[in-house]
C-alpha cells in the first residue's frame, strides 16, 4: 500500500501582497492598534493555512507566522529576553518583541532623553539565505521559562479552523547555536532549556498538534564534537515527552552527521532533497523502516518550476525501500521564495509557465502525491513537462553569441597586464592624488525629488528628456558638492539606480523582473529579487552617460560605478539548469565590456562593488575554496580587460573577512574599501597581519547613523589604521554608500573627513 502524505516546513508570512508589511508600519507609526494588527496576522494564517489545505497538505504548519523573526518568537516562547532591556513585568508581550526587534525608542526618550538608546538586538543572516534573523543573547545567567500562549492559540486557531496541525519549532541546538554568548557557552545552557522545550512538547500533543517539526539545520554544518554529541541525549530527553517529533534538516548535506540524524529517537526525518540529493539513498538505508522519511523534493530556494518526472524517478526507488510510506515537501520553508504567480501579468506567459513560487510550488507536491498515488494528474504532468522542454530549448534562454564569447575568452583574460607595483606607479603618476586620497563609496542622499523623479519615469508620467535632465541635473549637483567638499576622487552619486542589481539586471539580457515577488528580508523589509533565466549579455552601455557626464564638470577625477558579477548573482534568482559559476562568468563577461567601454569614454577610475562576496560562502568549509576560485575570477575577468593605468576599485561592506584574506588579495584590485568604523578598525588588523598588498580605504565613518562625526574621531581612526598599513597605502572614506543619509549631515561630515585627511596629511611632511 502506497501512503504519501506532503507538508511544508513554512510558509511565506508576509502575504501575497505584503499586508503584513502594511499592518506592521501602520502599527509602529501609531495610526493602527494592536487589535488591528493581531486580525491581520491572524486573517493571513487563516489564508495561508487555507491555502494549505486547499492544495491538500495533511497538515497546515502552524509555528511559521511571525510579527518580525521566527526566532525573536522563540526568545519570547522560552523566556530569554535579555536583561539589558530591562523589562520589568509592566511592558505588554508585543511591545517587550518590538523593543527586541527594533531597539527600544520609548526607553530612550523617557529615561535619558535619547541620549543612550536601548539598541535592538543584532541581526544576522539565516544560514546562506538572505532572510535574517535577530540574534538571541546568551549569558551564564540566563534562565528559560514557558510563555506558549500565543503559539498555543495558533494552534487552537487552526484547528478550530478544521486543520490538521503539525507544529514548526527551532530545535534547542540550532536556537542556542544561533545565539551569542557574552560570557560562558551557549552549549551550556541545554540542560537548563530541554525540560522548558519538553514541557511545550507535552501541551502541544495535549493541544492537538498531531505533529511537531523540529528544525535542525545545523546538522548540515561542520559542528564541533560537543555540538554533534550534544544531539542524543538531548533528543532522547525530547522524545520523553510523547509528541510526534519530525526532525528538519535543510540547505546542506548531512555527510558525517547522517548516521546521527537517522540514530535519533524521532519519529520522522526531514532531508533536503535538493542541496542533499546524493544522500537520499543512505538515508533510506539508515532510517529505521518505523520512522517517516520526509523528502525535500520541490526547491525551496528557487523560483523554478519542478521537473516532476526527474522528480517521481528520484522519489519511486525510494517509495519501494520504505514500504510504500513517505513524506513529501519543499526542502525547507518557502519563506524564501515569493509568494504566487498569481498578478503577474507583467511577465510573458512562456516565461511564467517556467516558475513556481511558493503557492504553485504545493501544487507540485500535489501533482506529485497524485501521480505517486496511481490516481494520475495527466494534465497537470503534461503542462509541466511542456514548461519544462519550452525551457530546455528556448532560444531565450541559450544564446548562441554568449557562448562564443564565454569560449573565446583566453585563460589569461582574468589577470591585468602588469602586476600591482607596475600599475601603482602608472596610476600615481596619471592620477597625481596626494597621499591619504578622500573618496566616497558612491551613493549620495536618494532625496524625495530623485524618487519622485525616478517613479514618475517609470510609471510614464516623466518623459525620457526631463527624466534625464532631472537626473543630469542631480548629478551636476553632486558634482559640485563634493567639489566645495575637496574630496578627491569623486563620483556621479547613483541617482539613477534605485538598487545596484536592479539597475544592471533591467538593462542586461537574460534578466526578468517580478511584479509581486516581494520575499522577506527581516521585519517588515523585502527585496525583490531579479530572476536570471537565459544566457546573460549586456547590448549596451549602462552607465557610460551618466558618468561621461559628471567626468565633464569637473577637472577631478571621477570614479564610475559598477556592480561587481558576484553580487548580481547573489542577490538573484539564478538558474538552476547550469552551475551557478557559469552564470557568475558570463555576468562578469558583460560588466567587463561595461568596464572597456567606461575606460573607453576617458574614466580613470572604476569600482567595482562586491558587498556579497562573503556570503556566497558555501555553509560546509570543504566547499568554500571550490567557490571562491571562479567567484574571485569572476571579479578578475571583470576588471582584467583595464589597461594599467586604470585604477580599479572594489567595495564590501560585511565584516569578517579575516579567514577569506588570501582570496580578497587575489582578486587584485588596485584600491579597497571596507567597513571598518563600527569595529573601531579592528577589522583592519588582519589586513595588516596578512600585509595586504595593494591600497586599501578603512571606512572612517559609520553611515547607519545621522550622527556627524567629528574631525579628531576620523583622525583617531587614521592614525590607528596607520599602524597596521602602510601609510602610503591608504585612502580615506566613509564604511559604504550614503544614499540613506540627507544631504546637510552628509556635507558635515565628508567635510569634517576631508578635514581628518588633510591633518593626516600634515603630520606625515
Ligand atoms: N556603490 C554602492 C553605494 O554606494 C555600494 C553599496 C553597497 O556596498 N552595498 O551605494
Ligand atoms: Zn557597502
Amino acid at each position: 500500500m502506497t501512503t504519501i502524505h506532503t507538508h511544508t516546513l513554512g510558509f511565506p508570512r508576509i502575504g501575497a501582497r505584503r499586508e503584513l508589511k502594511t499592518a506592521l508600519e501602520a502599527y509602529w507609526r501609531g495610526d493602527t492598534d494592536q487589535a488591528a494588527l493581531e486580525e491581520t496576522g491572524r486573517q493571513l494564517r487563516a489564508r495561508h493555512w487555507a491555502q494549505q489545505a486547499a492544495a491538500g497538505l495533511d497538515f497546515v504548519t502552524v509555528g511559521d507566522f511571525a510579527f518580525y523573526d521566527q526566532v525573536a518568537n522563540h526568545i519570547q516562547l522560552f523566556g530569554c529576553e535579555p536583561e539589558r532591556f530591562g523589562f520589568d513585568g509592566t511592558q505588554a508581550p508585543l511591545a517587550r518583541y518590538f523593543a527586541m526587534a527594533r531597539g527600544d525608542r520609548e526607553h530612550d526618550a523617557a529615561c535619558c532623553g535619547g541620549s543612550h538608546s536601548v539598541h535592538a538586538l543584532d541581526m544576522t543572516k539565516w544560514f546562506d539565505t538572505n532572510y535574517h534573523y535577530l540574534v538571541p543573547e546568551f549569558s551564564a545567567a540566563t534562565s528559560f521559562t514557558l510563555h506558549a500562549d500565543r503559539l498555543l492559540a495558533e494552534v487552537a486557531e487552526a484547528r478550530a479552523l478544521g486543520h490538521a496541525v503539525k507544529v514548526a519549532l527551532i530545535g534547542p541546538l540550532t536556537f542556542l547555536w544561533l545565539g551569542k554568548a557574552r560570557d560562558g557557552e551557549r552549549l551550556d545552557l541545554l540542560a537548563q532549556l530541554l525540560p522548558v522545550y519538553c514541557t511545550l512538547l507535552a501541551q502541544l500533543k495535549d493541544s492537538g498538534a498531531e505533529w511537531v517539526q523540529l528544525d535542525e539545520p545545523i546538522l548540515g554544518l561542520d559542528l564541533a564534537p560537543a555540538w554533534r554529541n550534544a544531539f542524543e541525549p538531548c533528543y532522547w530527553q525530547l522524545g520523553q515527552s510523547g509528541a510526534k517529533l519530525m526532525l528538519a534538516t535543510y540547505f546542506s548535506p548531512l555527510e558525517e552527521n547522517l548516521s546521527l540524524a537517522c540514530r535519533l529517537p524521532v519519529a520522522g526525518l526531514h532531508v533536503d532533497g535538493i542541496r542533499a540529493r546524493g544522500e537520499l539513498t543512505s538515508v533510506c538505508d539508515w532510517l529505521p523502516v518505523p520512522k517517516v522519511l520526509s523528502i525535500g523534493i520541490v526547491d525551496g530556494r528557487n523560483i523554478w518550476r519542478t521537473d516532476l518526472d526527474a522528480a517521481l524517478s528520484v522519489i519511486k526507488p525510494l517509495l519501494e525501500r520504505r514500504g510504500g510510506q513517505l513524506w513529501l515537501a519543499p526542502s525547507c520553508s518557502l519563506l524564501h521564495v515569493p509568494f504566487s504567480l498569481d498578478g503577474e501579468s507583467d511577465l510573458d506567459p512562456e516565461l511564467k509557465s517556467w516558475l513556481a513560487f511558493a503557492a504553485e510550488k504545493l501544487g507540485e507536491l500535489a501533482t506529485l502525491k497524485a501521480a505517486l498515488a496511481g490516481a494520475g494528474a495527466p494534465d497537470a504532468l503534461a503542462a509541466a513537462r511542456a514548461a519544462i522542454a519550452s525551457r530546455a530549448r528556448s532560444t531565450r534562454v541559450h544564446s548562441d553569441q554568449v557562448a562564443a564569447s564565454v569560449a573565446a575568452l583566453a585563460p589569461d583574460a582574468d589577470r591585468r597586464r602588469s602586476p600591482f607595483a607596475q600599475r601603482q606607479a602608472l596610476q600615481r603618476a596619471r592620477l597625481r592624488l596626494p597621499d591619504f586620497p578622500t573618496t566616497t563609496i558612491g551613493s549620495f542622499p536618494q532625496t524625495a525629488a530623485i524618487r519622485a523623479a525616478r517613479a514618475g519615469f517609470k510609471s510614464g508620467a516623466l518623459a525620457a528628456a526631463a527624466y534625464d535632465d532631472a537626473m543630469r541635473a542631480e548629478i551636476a549637483h553632486a558634482v559640485a558638492r563634493q567639489e566645495a567638499i575637496g574630496l578627491d576622487v569623486l563620483v556621479h552619486g547613483e541617482a539613477e539606480r534605485n538598487d545596484m542589481v536592479e539597475y544592471f539586471g533591467e538593462q542586461l539580457n537574460g534578466f526578468a523582473f517580478t511584479r509581486y515577488g516581494w520575499v522577506q528580508s527581516y521585519g517588515s523589509r523585502c527585496v525583490k529579487p531579479p530572476v536570471i533565466f537565459g544566457d546573460v549579455a549586456r547590448p549596451r552601455a549602462m552607465t557610460v552617460g551618466w558618468t561621461a557626464h559628471a567626468q565633464s564638470l569637473s577637472a577631478k577625477p571621477v570614479k564610475g560605478m559598477l556592480t561587481g558579477p558576484v553580487t548580481i548573482l547573489q542577490w538573484s534568482f539564478v538558474r538552476d539548469d547550469q552551475p551557478r559559476s557559469c552564470t557568475a562568468l558570463q555576468i562578469a563577461l558583460a560588466m567587463r565590456c561595461e568596464v572597456a567601454d567606461l575606460e573607453r569614454s576617458g574614466v580613470q577610475i572604476i569600482q567595482i562593488d562586491e558587498p556579497a562576496l562573503r556570503e556566497g560562502l558555501p555553509l560546509r568549509r570543504a566547499r568554500w575554496d571550490e567557490y571562491l576560485d571562479w567567484a574571485t575570477r569572476a571579479f578578475r575577468v571583470t576588471a582584467g580587460v583595464a589597461a594599467d593605468a586604470t585604477q580599479i576599485h572594489t567595495h564590501m561592506c560585511y565584516a569578517e573577512f579575516n579567514d577569506i584574506l588570501p582570496q580578497i588579495a587575489a582578486l587584485d584590485a588596485d584600491v579597497i574599501t571596507i567597513e571598518t568604523s563600527r569595529s573601531d578598525m579592528e577589522l583592519l588588523d588582519g589586513f595588516g597581519k596578512f600585509s595586504y598588498p595593494n591600497e586599501i580605504g578603512p571606512g572612517v565613518y559609520d553611515i547607519h547613523s545621522p550622527r556627524v562625526p567629528q574631525v579628531e574621531e576620523m583622525e583617531r581612526l587614521l592614525r590607528k589604521a596607520a599602524q597596521v598599513i602602510p601609510a602610503r597605502h591608504l585612502w580615506v572614506n566613509p564604511d559604504c554608500g550614503l544614499k540613506t543619509r540627507g544631504w546637510a549631515e552628509t556635507e558635515t561630515a565628508l567635510s569634517n573627513m576631508v578635514a581628518a585627511a588633510r591633518r593626516m596629511r600634515a603630520a606625515s611632511l
